[in-house]
């Protein structure tokens, strides 16, 4: 009886591994995942289209932990339509073993990009301590440019160069989100456009003041440094975004809805922004039909346009 086992143990792999081998390829068709796409439906409205960005993201060529390419098919993956690469200026622990200048990262994922039909933006992330803290101008030409010893002067260069300049993450690394008399003047001056209310799993609700109050834009970003689907539970909730009402589906059709502060952030199923802007939002979103009224009473349809989660409360004044 042993002896019967045995055998039949060492025939059943053989026959197994024959079989596979003498297919010429063999592949399991519900296994690669690369070619899915999410779908966040947002319907356009007023001419504009509504476009789904990350204007904060970490490559190898600063601190990150993934290739620029893979950025774009992360992002592309993720539903979303364009991205800004912004690797942090002074900041590269990677840089005698990943060799590329301040640009490098861009073109890496412009690349693929392309190829995609996908919109990356150039950006860099100008890193200091507090009070300046962390800011990126996207829509530069060369990074390397701002490589600059006083990061007034980067950013000096930045707006030079026509960037978009944010405030990042102000309630980072401590909780007090402070807006200091150097971001004044940086506001003052145009140097600042808009700041992260949103940063990664955080929200700065005295950023959102400081964007009321100054008339800046309102940003959501990831700020990501990891592999998304490891940072991320993406089957139940995706990473922030900024959605953008844009006039084009291009770079620049970006940059000038972010300059004319055409933007939500989307942060999980929480929207934020101006009045404005979200009840454009939302208008285009949701449509209602009253199908009948009943002394005080109403039948009322609602059609939700979008993939997006909306909550009605009902107002039983
Ligand atoms: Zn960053």
């Amino acid at each position: 009886m042993k002896k019967f086992c045995f055998s039949l143990l060492l025939v059943f792999p053989i026959l197994v591994f024959g079989q596979l081998r003498n297919a010429d390829v063999y592949k399991l068709p519900e296994m690669g995942k690369e070619n899915i796409r999410e779908n966040i439906n947002i319907p356009g409205f007023d001419g504009y289209e509504v476009l789904k960005c990350d204007f904060h993201i970490h490559t190898v060529f600063s601190d990150g932990r993934v290739w620029p390419d893979m950025r774009v098919n992360e992002a592309w993956q993720q539903g979303l339509d364009a991205i800004a690469i912004t690797d942090h200026i002074e900041y590269r622990p990677f840089k005698d073993m990943v060799i590329g200048d301040l640009n490098e990262s861009y073109k890496i994922a412009k690349a693929h990009a392309d190829y995609l039909g996908f919109i990356v933006i150039k950006g860099a992330e100008v890193t200091r301590e507090k009070p300046i803290g962390h800011l990126n101008a996207l829509f530069i030409n060369d990074a390397n440019k701002l490589d600059q010893e006083d990061p007034v002067d980067a950013l000096r260069e930045a707006k030079k160069q026509g960037a978009f300049i944010m405030w990042n993450h102000p309630g980072w690394p401590n909780d007090t989100s402070t807006l200091y008399n150097v971001h004044k003047d940086l506001i003052k001056q145009k140097k600042i456009h808009g700041i992260e209310v949103v940063n990664g799993f955080e929200y700065y609700p005295k950023a959102f003041n400081y964007c009321k109050e100054y008339g800046l834009t309102y940003m959501g970003n990831t700020d990501i440094h990891g592999v998304y689907k490891q940072t991320y539970r993406t089957d139940k909730q995706s990473g922030p975004m900024t959605i953008v009402f844009a006039k084009e589906r291009s770079q620049e059709g970006v940059k000038e809805a972010l300059l004319a502060g055409r933007s939500v952030v989307k942060f999980g199923d929480i929207l934020i922004g101006s009045e404005k802007n979200l009840l454009s939002l939302v208008k285009a979103c949701l449509s209602y039909e009253v199908k009948e009224v009943k002394g005080n009473q109403a039948l009322v349809k609602v059609t939700n346009k979008s993939t997006l989660n909306f909550e009605i409360l009902l107002d039983n004044k």
